[in-house]
């Protein structure tokens, strides 16, 4: 450890998790305490949470300055890391607490005990079962080889402590005393992988070669689905462990983690730490201590996992990386994407986007020479990319209410025939979207967002995707106050469900949808079934588009292909393009050829033309034309300003006095437009305003947003949301 060390009585400076604008000073503590240390200080009556981050300041009465309380058991955050978390609140304007709270998410954090008593299933029966007592048993037995503490067991069985106790006199449940903390088995890069085609060997030792040099880099791994993109990465984490480095993957989808670590177990001999919202408390304290320990040499996760604190990170990998989950929407607004290239210089690691369909924001980055390029062209094996094809819906006769032409009807039955099975993809949860009276033509809203409720059958309610407000579907409508002229109006997956059943009763039909699911477990169990065959038609959304391998799959079937063109966002052809191509991927992935086809009503539009011949260089230039003209990401830079309040009068004036006031933006040659409804203008209650900000690609954009906004008042209640890079613009 080369970092600072402070003696007794030093004065540092503590930053903290509290909303203040700079460190405070303390002494250092009994001990003393090193440069990064996670501490506990005195904040008024509190304790809170800090790091501390350097010399005191001092300039005050020295006799006031009070001692950090102790320092916690955590290794100390890294200079690289504490680089990292201040370009990236600069980079996102976001305020270093807000940041630093990213970094210390680590249940248990504070607790200084170093052995602890958990609970796992016992050898004996229980001697009487009651429902609480079940409740108990079937949590353990649910997550198998994990340990609980007391409280946690309780809290997920809903049993008191004492019936936890009760069953541990019985034997039914034992409790240990063990170390906190242990680390992870350990993987052994030495085993041997996959033999590589020559496509894939001759990437795999590029990016090995990369990490073995040790400094930064970034790599654009661009190659169809079931190309074998893992298996290379792999490649480079083993590489990256043999180096004694750490190495994460970070995933966009939870749903995605289960086939990803039983495949890192196949190749490594052992499993690797998870970190996402899915992963109990224990668990994820004990990842993020050992991830600062070392104990950890792989991390599998979500975004949040970029802020762990390694100890020697050498090897982020970010796949999929042009999904949109990557980007965090709430509290600190930022794309784990770029962030990773961010913590990766910091660290000195390697950086690998893996994607099928870059977002042109890579794209752009491997045309500037930021980034290498590294193809994987052809499937694995046998497998070839599927036809694809488009069906003409004017040409298509259809009874109102019924989505699914004929043509593809007929697709279906032949797949099903032949003992294979079809998707049928629809982007829209629920019943159907929108909810009319027949009678006055009103449309049913939320009573706090400026969105339409959407029906979902299967909970019998209507449900705002908004905010998550339900209510039951009303007998009358609330306008008119007509009886039984309320109707849905338009497909969603659970109404397409009920089309395939009359269409094809004989058909086992599986639905994927991420409401259905009361459980990441229950998700995972049904995806497995699917591949092994367990269903003919699988009707799903969004979520099956995302990387799971359905053997048997040959047909994909896409309900409404031009359902992501509509509205006036300059990313539409980007996002559709990318859907379209990675639910069409889904098809065709072992020996038997796939095909997809799309229904449209503009099969000559050019981006489903684009996604029909596959030319996605051709497809990204137009789009970079485009882009270019329009002076918008990623040649061009741009920011979103969201103000939000409970009074609409506030928001709109504020956003008036915004627009007008833009003098540090107009020095950097940026301009304002708005003040405009934001996309969704009511949300939860709360009116919200939108400014959009544009820059020239060079232009010091976040100085002049920090300068603009510190110039006005905000009147109470009224919240202000910057957001650097905005999804949609
Ligand atoms: P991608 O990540 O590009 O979608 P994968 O790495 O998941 O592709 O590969 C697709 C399938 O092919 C996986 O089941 C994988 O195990 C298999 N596969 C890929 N390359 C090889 C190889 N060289 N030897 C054996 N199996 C392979
Ligand atoms: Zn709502």
């Amino acid at each position: 450890m080369t970092d600072q060390f402070f003696d007794e009585g030093a004065l540092v400076a503590v930053l903290t998790t509290q909303p203040l604008d700079r460190a405070l000073d303390y002494r250092a503590p009994e001990g003393g305490c090193h440069l990064g240390a996670f501490v506990e200080v005195p904040l008024g009556p509190r304790k809170v949470l800090g790091v501390v981050w350097g010399n005191g300041e001092g300039g005050y009465d020295l006799a006031k300055v009070r001692s950090i309380i102790r320092v916690l058991d955590a290794a100390p955050m890294r200079e690289d890391m504490r680089n990292f978390l201040i370009r990236a609140a600069d980079y996102t304007v976001t305020p270093m607490p807000a940041m630093l709270r990213l970094a210390t998410r680590a249940p248990g954090l504070g607790d200084a005990v170093s052995m602890r008593k958990v609970y796992r299933l016992g050898h004996n029966e229980p001697d009487r079962m009651t429902d609480a007592r079940t409740r108990v048993i079937a949590v353990l037995e649910e997550y198998g080889d994990l340990a609980f503490t007391l409280g946690e067991l309780s809290e997920m069985a809903g049993v008191s402590t004492s019936v936890i106790k009760g069953l541990v006199k019985q034997g039914a449940v034992s409790e240990e005393d063990t170390p906190r903390d242990l680390p992870y088995p350990r993987l052994d890069p030495n085993l041997p992988g996959h033999e590589l085609t020559q496509a894939q060997a001759d990437v795999a030792d590029a990016l090995k070669a990369a990490v073995a040099s040790g400094e930064y880099g970034s790599t654009l791994l661009k190659g169809v689905t079931g190309s074998g993109k893992t298996e290379v990465y792999l490649e480079a984490v083993a590489e990256c462990l043999q180096q004694g480095r750490q190495a994460l993957v970070l995933l966009p989808e939870i749903a995605l983690t289960a086939e990803f670590l039983t495949r890192v177990e196949k190749r490594f001999g052992a499993k690797p730490a998870e970190w996402h919202s899915g992963v109990t408390m224990t668990e994820r304290r004990r990842c993020w201590k050992m991830v600062g320990q070392g104990g950890a040499q792989l991390v599998v996760g979500a975004r949040s996992a970029l802020f762990l604190p390694y100890r020697d990170l050498g090897l982020i990998v970010v796949d999929e990386e042009h999904d949109t989950s990557y980007k965090q929407e709430e509290g600190a607004l930022y794309n784990a994407r770029d962030m990773s290239v961010l913590r990766a210089h910091f660290a000195s690691a390697q950086v690998v986007l893996a994607s099928a369909t870059p977002s042109l924001e890579s794209w752009a980055n491997v045309e500037a020479g930021k980034y290498q390029r590294l193809d994987l062209e052809a499937r694995f094996g046998p497998a070839v990319m599927p036809e694809m094809r488009a069906i003409d819906m004017r040409d298509e006769s259809l009874p109102s209410n019924r989505w699914i032409s004929p043509t593809l009807q007929r697709a279906v039955s032949k797949r099903i025939e032949a003992g294979e099975q079809a998707l049928l993809f629809i982007n829209r949860r629920g019943y159907a979207p929108v909810t009319i009276c027949r009678a006055c033509g009103h449309q049913i809203g939320c009573d706090h967002c400026d969105a339409r409720m959407v029906e979902h059958r299967f909970q019998k309610r209507l449900v705002c995707h908004q905010c998550g407000e339900t209510k039951p579907v009303p007998e009358k409508c609330p306008s008119c106050e007509a009886v039984d002229k309320l109707a849905p109006v338009g497909p969603g997956v659970e109404r397409l469900a009920e089309e395939v059943a009359a269409q094809f009763p004989d058909a086992r039909v599986a639905v994927l949808s991420s409401d259905l699911y009361g459980s990441a477990r229950a998700l995972k169990e049904q995806i497995q079934s699917i591949a092994e065959g367990g269903a003919d038609i699988i009707i799903g959304t969004q979520l099956v588009a995302k990387g799971h391998n359905f053997p048997l799959l040959t047909l994909v079937g896409v309900i409404d292909a031009d359902l992501g063109l509509q509205g006036s966002d300059l990313r539409a052809a980007e996002r559709t393009f990318q859907l379209m191509r990675q639910v069409a991927g889904r098809a065709g992935r072992a020996e038997k050829p796939g095909v997809a086809l799309l229904q449209t009503f503009q099969p000559d539009h050019p981006v489903i033309r684009a996604i029909l011949s596959g030319d996605e260089e051709g497809f990204w230039k137009a789009e970079a034309a485009e882009r270019k003209a329009a002076g918008v990401p990623p040649y061009g830079r741009m920011a979103g300003v969201v103000l939000s309040s409970p009074n609409v009068q506030d928001v709109f004036d504020l956003g008036a006095e915004m627009a007008r006031m833009d003098a540090p933006l107009r020095r950097i040659g940026a301009q304002v437009f708005g003040p405009a409804p934001a996309p969704i203008a009511r949300v939860r209650g709360r009116h919200r305003v939108r400014l959009l900000v544009k820059a020239d690609k060079g232009a010091p954009l976040q100085a002049a947003l920090r300068e603009w906004v510190a110039q006005f008042k905000l009147p109470t209640n009224l919240r202000l949301q910057l957001d650097i890079d905005p999804q949609s613009f």
